[in-house]
């Protein structure tokens, strides 16, 4: 199916009309309901052990496949893995200052989540406890929540020829709800990811800072980058110590060395995010026809043949790339040079990381 067959099919189907009538965000800032009592968790990585018993809870208490090597193969944290729909949290080995230092990937559930601002039909809910939760009964398979995540988080599951859907860590949610403690959280048995209110968790953070002088970087990873998370990191210092620092830049080195992107500023992604598409109502739009919505729709109506789905990608490619040139070009002049930059940093990282995903789904289809 070439383009020009891609659109007439659009016309000729009412995917349009039924796009359409999904439900449409305004174009208006957009902000979720953070509560300030809402839970986090702190994951402390002078403490990880590397141990990966966190990813086998999460696959248990998840019903998610085994991998193909078992969680007690500690060699693969020397990969730079990443969370996929089939493990929603994985360890890796860093080096830090020159020492193996181990961080867990999952979920970092933002305080004002850019997944869910970028959600056309509103799959994703910012939970009072700070669960960020997706329900893929209105998802169409856009994938554009996996452009949008600053952490590159939601797994699109490939494998699935009907129906697929996007992934990510849950907070454990289910078991949030009961009153227990998510399963990962459980499992650490040296208690390097500690679960509570957010507001406490970083009081915790900062007495460690004052109890150990020279183990950490006094920068709590989360607190303030992306406009908040509900998870948070810790990390290491090379021994003197490094005193308040109270901007990424500054403890940039030990953050980036563990993996983490300390240029996310402290706007909401969620912001950056709903600005970029909402200040051209164009994109607002056709960007989810165009790149993902109605394709998806098209793929659970027909099977298409691969070499049209390599076809049909490339074309949505060519509109993604003039869509973000349009929107970056609107967030320069409405909202300055600077965040026209941090958002295109981050939907170039954001298109790079996809890209990947679905090198690897491909892959993953054989
Ligand atoms: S933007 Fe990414 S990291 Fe933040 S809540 Fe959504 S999926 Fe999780
Ligand atoms: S909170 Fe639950 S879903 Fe998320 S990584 Fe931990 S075990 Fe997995
Ligand atoms: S269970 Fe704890 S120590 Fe083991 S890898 Fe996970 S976070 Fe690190």
């Amino acid at each position: 199916m070439n383009r020009r067959k891609f659109l007439a099919f659009l016309g000729s189907s009412g995917v349009v009309s039924a796009l359409a009538s999904v439900r449409v965000a305004e174009a208006a800032p957009h902000v979720f309901p953070y509560n300030e009592n809402s839970f986090g968790v702190l994951h402390d990585t002078t403490r990880c052990i590397g141990c990966r018993r966190c990813e086998a809870a999460c696959q248990a208490v998840n019903n998610l496949p085994m991998p193909e090597k078992p969680f007690t193969d500690l060699e693969v944290t020397n990969e730079r893995r990443r969370v996929t729909a089939k493990a929603w949290t994985v360890v890796n080995k860093y080096e830090v200052n020159g020492q193996p230092f181990f961080r867990k990937l999952q979920c970092f559930h933002c305080n004002d989540p850019a997944c869910a601002a970028a959600c056309f039909t509103k799959c994703y809910t910012k939970l009072p406890d700070g669960a960020v939760v997706y329900d893929g009964s209105q998802c169409v398979g856009c994938r554009y929540c996996m452009v949008a995540c600053p952490f590159n988080v939601p797994g699109f599951q490939y494998n699935l020829a009907w129906d697929p859907l996007v992934l990510k860590c849950t907070f454990c949610e289910p078991l949030l709800k009961q009153g227990k403690l998510p399963a990962c959280v459980s499992a650490c048995p040296v208690d390097a990811i500690t679960f509570g209110r957010r507001s406490d968790l970083i009081r915790v953070a900062r007495r460690r800072f004052d109890d150990h002088p020279g183990k950490y970087m006094n920068y709590i990873y989360g607190e303030h980058d992306a406009g908040g998370t509900a998870w948070m990191v810790l990390a290491p210092a090379a021994g003197a110590n490094p005193g308040p620092v109270d901007n990424p830049d500054t403890a940039s080195k030990e953050f980036k060395q563990l993996g983490l992107d300390t240029h996310l500023g402290n706007q909401p992604m969620a912001e950056l995010t709903y600005g970029a598409l909402g200040a051209v109502p164009m994109i607002v739009a056709f960007w989810p026809v165009l790149f993902g919505g109605a394709y998806a729709i098209t793929k659970r109506r027909e099977a298409i043949a691969k070499a049209s789905v390599e076809e049909a990608a490339k074309s949505a490619k060519d509109d993604i790339t003039a869509a973000m040139d349009a929107a970056i070009r609107k967030i320069e002049e409405t909202e300055g040079q600077a965040a026209a930059d941090r958002a295109r940093r981050a939907m170039t990282e954001a298109l790079k990381a996809r890209e990947s995903q679905d090198r690897q789904g491909e892959a993953h289809n054989g």
